[in-house]
């Protein structure tokens, strides 16, 4: 591997933690550059390199130098594979210069990901990057129509898939993508490679004997997209979360830094490994590191038990609230030794009190939580917090550049601390608009550049730095299980039935879980009513991910209006916590 070349700075590897700086000052955020990205303003990238937190490295030039810094140690374990850092850089090398030699792919274009928890994953994400190819982090429930929206907003001539994952739906979906042409290549990267798509084996043979010193990510700048995270639904204007080179990077070393990582920590990751969490806070931070990732091929409560028996994890960087209620409701959790597990944090979603004292109680775990989005924006209980901060924040941000308002909702007025208002977000690792998605960007971040989460927040002072407590959300989003729905999405499909007059999708309380959608349906008139089944089976047909579909259809003749005329979903919304309370007595 030869060293990684361009880039506009150089600064010290990672190791040290920059002071406490001033906030850079407030100016207009700038206007989207021709390809539809946001720039960081020029002032403000020059001060996070000046302060040592960019650092002039594309992510994979950053990547490899970290692979050639621990090359024997061990960087990814699955249940296939155990691979030190020299073998997997190899192969990622090897598939990057087969992609580039099988394919019509060229660096800059971008590539759908349609993968699982897999060791192929891995490879083909850091191939892709090594390719200077700019992975798009969909997961593979997604449903061609999802696939397409997305593709077609963002160009991207490609698709990644592991024809094994699921019911095997997977290559039945990548053809009918290439039949509309909105695909031109699709690679099987792990199963049974079909008609028209390359093979992962074919890609390694190809790459064989390719000098890496040739790889297209040597000469690439790293200003611009590395890799494409998702946030929104898909109908309407997709939101899409561009993460840029050394943003990305910095996230991903800082939260290792952050929780001590280095050679001999191992991390545990049981959740989708393309998600936002997954590539910022176990995939690119264990590998910025020397850590060893653990990538477990599903949240089952057995393999994640067997895997703690067998690789010693200290760390599991994201536990939903819904993976903790199953560990304590598991009885072999109690019979395991899981005193390894030095830092579990929670996250996702909101932890309920009463589960953070069952692991403390039960399981003699001090949870730590974290509160993150596809954004950027990260915090995390501080090490060493005392547990009412442990159980009641999410504690602080990452990063000392990090700026956090809490306002108003749809102003720019903060509110005193200790009140609730909407969290917005600012910093090295935020991003500073969607791609291609000006309508949006007006609304969804601050004149001078701070992200709207829709987020409810309050900040705390009780000595120290500030920490954050979450209360609630404006947004109109479920989040069941950390995986999101979005309302509008779902009621757009639903709103393409000719017998359904209209739709209004709420979230109901669910015990493990957190949140699942309810669908209220007014319908037309003479129409039967449509059930979970006949409006699931409509709403697969229109290409929505099955983790979408409404699990409640409530029949109602009209929906509550708000005193501005608006679908009261906070009616709704407790209308069904009512139904649901007093069919559980
Ligand atoms: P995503 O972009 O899919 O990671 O989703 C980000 C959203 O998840 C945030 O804006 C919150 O609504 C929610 N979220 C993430 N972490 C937490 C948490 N610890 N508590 C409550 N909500 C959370």
């Amino acid at each position: 591997m030869s060293s990684p070349r361009g880039g506009t700075a150089r600064t010290a590897p990672p190791g040290r933690n920059p002071a406490p700086q001033p906030a850079p000052p407030p100016g207009p955020n700038p206007e989207p550059d021709s390809t539809g990205l946001v720039p960081y303003p020029a002032e403000v990238a020059a001060r996070y390199r000046a302060a040592g937190l960019w650092r002039g490295h594309s992510l994979p030039a950053e990547l490899m130098a970290a692979a050639r810094a621990h090359g024997d140690r061990t960087a990814l374990i699955t249940p296939e594979v155990r691979w030190s850092y020299a073998e997997l850089s190899a192969t990622a090398e090897r598939f990057a210069a087969g992609l580039l030699a099988r394919t019509r792919l060229r660096p800059g274009d971008a590539v759908m990901f349609q993968m699982g928890n897999v060791a192929e994953t891995v490879v083909t994400y850091l191939g892709c990057l090594l390719a200077g190819i700019r992975p798009v982090c969909t997961l593979p429930q997604h449903g061609t129509r999802e696939v397409a929206v997305l593709a077609r907003h963002l160009g991207a001539r490609g698709l990644v898939l592991q024809a094994d994952f699921g019911r095997g739906q997977l290559p039945e979906q990548a053809r009918a993508l290439l039949a509309e042409g909105v695909i031109e290549e699709a690679v099987v990267v792990r199963g049974e490679v079909f008609g028209k798509a390359v093979g992962y084996g074919e890609l390694l043979r190809a790459g064989t004997g390719n000098d890496p010193g040739t790889l297209p990510y040597h000469s690439r700048p790293p200003e611009g997209v590395a890799v494409f995270q998702l946030s929104g639904g898909t109908t309407g204007l997709p939101k899409i979360a561009p993460r840029q080179h050394e943003e990305y990077a910095y996230n991903g070393a800082l939260w290792g830094r952050t929780l001590g990582w280095g050679e001999g920590t191992v991390v545990l990751y049981p959740l989708p490994i393309m998600h936002n969490a997954g590539v910022s806070l176990a995939l690119q931070p264990a590998l910025l590191s020397g850590a060893a990732l653990v990538l477990a091929p599903s949240a089952d409560i057995g393999t994640l038990l067997d895997l703690i028996e067998r690789t010693r994890p200290q760390v599991l960087p994201l536990v939903p609230p819904a993976l903790a209620i199953r560990l304590l409701e598991e009885p072999r959790s109690h019979r395991t030794d899981l005193s390894c597990l030095t830092d579990f944090i929670v996250g996702g979603q909101k932890l309920p009190l009463e589960v953070a004292e069952r692991l403390r109680d039960e399981l003699g775990i001090a949870v730590r939580q974290k509160f993150g989005m596809a954004e950027g924006m990260f915090l995390l209980t501080p090490s060493g917090a005392g547990e009412w901060i442990r159980h009641h924040t999410v504690g602080t941000p990452l990063s000392p550049l990090d700026e956090i308002r809490i306002l108003r909702p749809g102003t720019e007025d903060e509110v005193p601390d200790g009140e609730i208002g909407e969290l917005c977000v600012r910093g090295p690792y935020t991003i500073r608009g969607y791609y291609r998605a000006e309508r949006h960007n007006a609304s969804a971040f601050t004149l001078d550049g701070f992200y709207r989460t829709g987020d409810l927040a309050r900040r705390h002072r009780l000595g120290g730095a500030p920490c954050y407590s979450i209360d609630g959300r404006i947004k109109d989003v479920i989040n069941r299980g950390v995986e999101k729905i979005h309302a509008d999405e779902v009621e757009d499909l639903v709103m393409r039935h000719p017998d359904v007059a209209h739709v209004a999708l709420v979230a109901m309380p669910d015990p493990v879980l957190g949140e699942r959608a309810c669908a209220y349906l007014v319908m037309e008139p003479g129409r039967a009513p449509l059930t979970v089944a006949t409006l699931g089976a409509f709403l697969l047909g229109e290409g929505l991910a099955r983790y979408k579909l409404p699990e409640r259809v409530e029949s109602v003749d009209a929906l509550p209006l708000s005193n501005v005329g608006k679908v009261s979903k906070k009616e709704l919304r407790q209308d069904i916590e009512t139904k649901l309370a007093a069919e559980t007595v």
